[in-house]
C-alpha cells in the first residue's frame, strides 16, 4: 500500500467520531472484565514464563516436531499435506473437494484461510462455501475481511449489522442483539445439514499425539466437523507444540483476557482421529509454511510465533484503538501482523512498523511475555537496513546525514530544517499531522562562540 494510501485510510477512520466511541467502550469493557481475571492464578507470571518456554523450546526441534506430528496423524488415519506457499494450499484445497466431489463446503475461522486469501479462491472456483464463524460471517455481509482475529466484526456496530441483515435476509432492520444471533443460527442450520466438507483451522497442533486443537465460543465448529463426514484443517506450521502436556498451560491463558461477557474460547476440542459422518470418516491436515520457516530465521522477531491469539494486545493498543484493523491490510490485523510483515513486502512493513508508540501496555497484558514493542523496533532496524525504509524518509535522511558531516554546513542548514519546505518533504509519507522535531534556533558551536566572544 502506498503510503498517501495509507494516510488517507488512516485519516478517514482516525477521524471518524462513531468508530472511536465503539473502540472506546470496547477498551473500557476489556479493562473491567479482565480486572481480576488472573486471581485464579497463584502465580500467573511462573505460568506465564512456562507457557513462554513450551513455545520457545518448539523453535530448537521444529524439523523433528514437525514430522513427529506427520507420523503421529498418519497412525491416526489421517492425511497431511505439505503446503509451500498459499498457491499450493489453495490447489490442494481445491484437489481434496474436487476428489471428493463436495458441493457444500462449511468454514470456520482460520487465520490461514485468510492470509492466503481461500474463500475468494474457492468462489471464483464456483464452489459454494459458508462461513460458520458468527464475527467472520457478518464481516462476509459486507464484504470486508475480520478487523481482528479474536473478534472479527468488533468494528461493527448492531444497528449496522441490523441494517444489513434486514437487506441480505430481508428481516426487520431494528433487532436485538440476540435477535439478530438468531437470524445467524436460523441462516446456517440448513448449511450445516447439507454441508459434505469442512474447513477449519487449529489454535494448536500437537507433535506426541497427532492430536488438533479447536477452540470455539458458539460450537460452530464441532457441528461443523460432525455433521460432515470430511474434514480438512488447514494450519500454519506456527502452531505446533511439542506435547499433549502442554495443553493444559496454554489453552487457559489464550482465553485469559476477554472483551465481551461472552467467552470467544469457552468450547474445546481435542481432536485425534477422523471425526464425523460415521459412513465416511476423513481427515486431511494441510501444513502451512507460506514464508514461516523463512521467519523463523529472524533471531528475534520469530519471537512472535510463541503468540497464542489471545486479543489482548489488540485491545489495549492505542494505536490499534485509534486506527481499528482494516487500516493493517493483513490476515493478522494489530501489532502481531505488524511484527509479521516484515516476511514479506518490506515497503508494507515500513507503514506497519511506525504503528507503535512503545507504551508497552501490550507487554503488561500479553500472556506470553511477548516484547511486541522491541520486535517492531526491530523491524525498523531490518528495514533501514535493507534500505527499504519509506522514500521520502530514506531522502531526508540523507540529506542530513549529508549535512551533518560538516559543522557549517549543518549550521546554516537548520533554518531550512526549521522551515515549511523540509516539512512538505515528509507531508505525503508522514501526514500533515505529524510534527517534525525543531532543530535548536543556535547550534552548540554558535552558543559556544557566542559566550566565549569568538569570532567565527
Ligand atoms: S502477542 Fe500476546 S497479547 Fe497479542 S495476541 Fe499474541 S499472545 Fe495475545
Amino acid at each position: 500500500m502506498e503510503s498517501t494510501e495509507f494516510n488517507q485510510n488512516v485519516k478517514q477512520i482516525a477521524f471518524d467520531k462513531e468508530h472511536q466511541q465503539r473502540m472506546m467502550s470496547r477498551y473500557e469493557s476489556f479493562m473491567a472484565l479482565t480486572k481480576d481475571c488472573t486471581n485464579h492464578y497463584s502465580n500467573i507470571e511462573l505460568e506465564k514464563s512456562r507457557a513462554f518456554n513450551i513455545r520457545n523450546k518448539t523453535f530448537k526441534n521444529y524439523d523433528k516436531l514437525l514430522v513427529d506430528f506427520e507420523t503421529n496423524v498418519i497412525n491416526n488415519k489421517g492425511v497431511v499435506r505439505w503446503a509451500l506457499d498459499a498457491d499450493q494450499a489453495k490447489q490442494m484445497i481445491y484437489n481434496i473437494l474436487s476428489e471428493e466431489k463436495a458441493k457444500n463446503i462449511i468454514k470456520t475461522k482460520s487465520v490461514v484461510a485468510e492470509e492466503i486469501g481461500l474463500i475468494s479462491y474457492l468462489q471464483m472456483k464456483k464452489m459454494n462455501v459458508t462461513e460458520t464463524d458468527t464475527g467472520e460471517f457478518i464481516c462476509y455481509q459486507f464484504d470486508e475481511r475480520p478487523s481482528n482475529s479474536s473478534h472479527a466484526a468488533s468494528h461493527k456496530s448492531q444497528q449496522e449489522i441490523a441494517d444489513i441483515y434486514s437487506e441480505k435476509f430481508g428481516v426487520k432492520n431494528n433487532l436485538s442483539a440476540k435477535q439478530l444471533m438468531t437470524v445467524t443460527r436460523k441462516v446456517l442450520s440448513d448449511k450445516y445439514l447439507k454441508a459434505d466438507v469442512a474447513i477449519t483451522g487449529a489454535d494448536f497442533i500437537v507433535a506426541d499425539t497427532g492430536d488438533i486443537i479447536l477452540s470455539e465460543n458458539d460450537g460452530n465448529t464441532l457441528k461443523s466437523i460432525s455433521n460432515t463426514g470430511i474434514h480438512i484443517v488447514l494450519v500454519g506450521i506456527d502452531q505446533l507444540i511439542p506435547s499433549i502436556d502442554d495443553v493444559s498451560t496454554l489453552l487457559p491463558l489464550s482465553s485469559l483476557y476477554e472483551v465481551t461477557k461472552i467467552k470467544s474460547k469457552s468450547l474445546y476440542t481435542i481432536l485425534s482421529k477422523p471425526a464425523g459422518n460415521v459412513n465416511r470418516q476423513k481427515l486431511y491436515v494441510i501444513l502451512v509454511d507460506n514464508n514461516r520457516s523463512t521467519f523463523m530465521e529472524h533471531e528475534v522477531q520469530r519471537q512472535i510465533f510463541t503468540c497464542i491469539n489471545c486479543g489482548a494486545c489488540c485491545s489495549v493498543c492505542p494505536i490499534f484503538n485509534t486506527i481499528g484493523g482494516h487500516v493493517y491490510d493483513s490476515a493478522v490485523p494489530g501489532p502481531v501482523g505488524a511484527v509479521l510483515a516484515i516476511s514479506g513486502d518490506c515497503e508494507q512493513a515500513a507503514h506497519l512498523a511506525t504503528l507503535c508508540g512503545t507504551c508497552r501496555q501490550c507487554e503488561q497484558y500479553c500472556p506470553m511475555k511477548i516484547k511486541i514493542s522491541d520486535l517492531l523496533l526491530r523491524n525498523r532496524v531490518d528495514i533501514i537496513k535493507q534500505d527499504k525504509s519509506l522514500l521520502a524518509e530514506r531522502n531526508v535522511y540523507n540529506f542530513i546525514m549529508k549535512k551533518i558531516e560538516s559543522r557549517k554546513d549543518m549550521d546554516k542548514s537548520k533554518d531550512f530544517f526549521n522551515r515549511m519546505e523540509f516539512k512538505q518533504l515528509l507531508k505525503k509519507t508522514w501526514g500533515v499531522h505529524r510534527e517534525i522535531p525543531k532543530f535548536a534556533e543556535k547550534s552548540f558551536s554558535e552558543m559556544w562562540r557566542e559566550i566565549n566572544k569568538v569570532e567565527s
